[in-house]
């Protein structure tokens, strides 16, 4: 299997190439050369299997240039109960007769990105080695919060890498300054950049395309490369639960072989729910897959429409994660949909980057109606749509969980589909507890208390334990405390890199 550019640019790429190179050169996303397809029988086959088991036979035909010994040895460093505080990994929970809760929480950071970032270094690892590239592996991160911490613990002490983390000093939840602050681990860094994560991001952009700096670091034996959602190496990961979810229900007995059931996505980047759409053209039997969006409702009304318009306020909103105007992922979708059209993927991100828009074909617009359905839900949907989930069911959803909640109601009340539904859950509701706290003890009870007051308060509210790596965080020593102004983030990376460089 090749791997090609969604702009058509750059020559096609082995897997593991497409791996080591993260982004194409031509500006591009990677996608598959040909069609990957699970038969009904496989998936009998792999039903009673192990998470890991389930996302080695997943992974093989996308990673042709791996053995399989080599995927799985992977996969069982990533899906381990040493990582994950259960051992199905991604557990599935009803709700009703038509609504199930797909927890993707489990892992070390509390939060979905964790499925992606606990594998994705052993990839990178053996990806590297096969593309004969012996330089050290520096991944730098740019992160609005959730992404910088699951980096960190997927990284952490991995032989042959090392990781620097930017956070925007005003920008991050105390929760999650925390979280990223006190991280151990011998072959890591973390820095607050002065200013709000667009500065943070920008920097890193400069620094991936800083020549004398990489012809520098090149020399002392390292290399840049990226842990960003848009590495195929990040996606293809995320495939595998949408199968396990749908393994889980038939094996459960809640559907019959072949029956079709919706995914409804909170969505940010369009990383989660572009693996959906993945997994259901590799066979996987769904209907409809329903994009969530919070007040940021850029995707909502470029499905609706087919016009993609970045010309908009940008709200800051209670599901953070998906505060987000320019949703890189969707690219791959436009491919998919476009009958693999790469001119005028270049032309509609041409549009973008000039006019801040593109409109699709009627053509395009009509596959991606065929699949998606997209609705918005706003800061006061969502707030009572977790104490509503809290009152019927006994069960607790973050803030971007209630958003793909919210969401779903919406579409069942528009299209009275019967179909049952598994709503993806990202985040731990601990790792969002000031709105959580809000949303079901009320207003007047959080007054005046810390993030880590809000902790105890969810907890004995709710019954739930207190995930490990949100407890005692504020007891834990602070092992980073640089700041830096934006124009020092290259130095900063030549100082950990490279002895006596100052
Ligand atoms: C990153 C994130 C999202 C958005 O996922 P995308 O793949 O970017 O669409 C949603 N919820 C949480 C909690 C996240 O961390």
């Amino acid at each position: 299997m090749l791997y090609k550019s969604t702009r058509g640019n750059y020559r096609p790429v082995s897997p593991a190439e497409a791996v080591t190179l993260g982004i194409a050169p031509d500006g591009g996303l990677f996608v598959p050369g040909e069609q990957v397809s699970i038969l009904p029988e496989q998936l009998t086959q792999i039903k009673k299997m192990a998470y890991n088991q389930k996302a080695t036979f997943i992974l093989k035909p996308f990673l042709t240039d791996f053995s399989t010994k080599e995927i799985e040895d992977c996969a069982c460093r990533a899906y381990s109960e040493e990582k994950f505080d259960t051992a199905e990994i991604a557990p599935l929970i009803k709700l009703d007769g038509q609504t199930y809760i797909l927890e993707l929480w489990h892992g070390p950071t509390c939060a979905f990105k964790d499925m992606a970032l606990q594998i994705l270094p052993h990839l990178l690892l053996k990806a590297a080695a096969k593309t004969g590239d012996n330089a050290g592996i520096v991944i730098l991160v740019a992160t609005s919060g959730d992404t910088g911490k699951a980096a960190l613990e997927g990284f952490k002490d991995v032989a042959g890498t090392k990781i620097i983390v930017f956070y925007p000093a005003e920008g991050v939840s105390e929760i999650q300054k925390r979280q990223m602050v006190t991280q151990k681990g011998g072959n890591i860094s973390v820095i607050a950049v002065r200013g709000n994560f667009d500065d943070a991001q920008n920097g890193v952009k400069s620094l991936f395309g800083d020549g004398q700096l990489i012809e520098e670091l090149r020399r002392q034996g390292y290399k840049f490369s990226s842990a960003n959602s848009i590495n195929w190496g990040r996606l293809v990961p995320q495939i595998v639960y949408y199968f396990s979810a749908y393994l889980d229900l038939l094996a459960k007995g809640e559907i019959t072989p072949g029956e079709k059931i919706n995914f409804t996505v909170p969505t940010g980047n369009f990383g989660n729910i572009l693996a959906a759409f993945y997994a259901r053209q590799m066979g996987l039997p769904v209907h409809r897959l329903i994009c969530a969006a919070n007040t940021n409702d850029v995707l909502a009304d470029f499905i609706r429409s087919g016009v993609y318009s970045r010309n908009r306020p940008f709200y800051k909103t209670i599901s953070p994660s998906m505060d987000i105007l320019i949703s890189s992922n969707l690219e791959r979708l436009l491919y998919e949909l476009n009958g693999h059209d790469q001119g005028k993927v270049r032309e509609w991100m041409a549009g973008l980057k000039e006019n801040g828009e593109y409109t699709v074909d009627t053509e395009t617009h009509k596959r991606i109606k065929e699949t998606f359905w997209s609705d918005q839900s706003n800061d006061a949907e969502t707030l009572e749509t977790i104490k509503d989930t809290y009152i019927r069911y006994r069960y607790v959803v973050d803030t971007h969980t209630a958003v793909a909640v919210s969401v779903l109601r919406k579409y069942l009340r528009a299209t009275g589909d019967t179909a049952k539904n598994v709503v993806v859950s990202t985040a731990s509701p601990f790792k969002f507890n000031a709105s959580v706290a809000r949303a079901i003890l009320g207003e007047e009870a959080i007054k005046n208390k810390s993030e880590f007051d809000l902790l105890e308060m969810v907890s004995e509210a709710t019954g739930m334990t207190i995930p490990a790596g949100l407890r005692d965080l504020d007891k834990k020593p602070v092992l980073y405390t640089t700041v830096i102004a934006k124009e020092e983030m290259g130095k900063a990376v030549k100082e950990i890199l490279i002895p006596n460089a100052f």
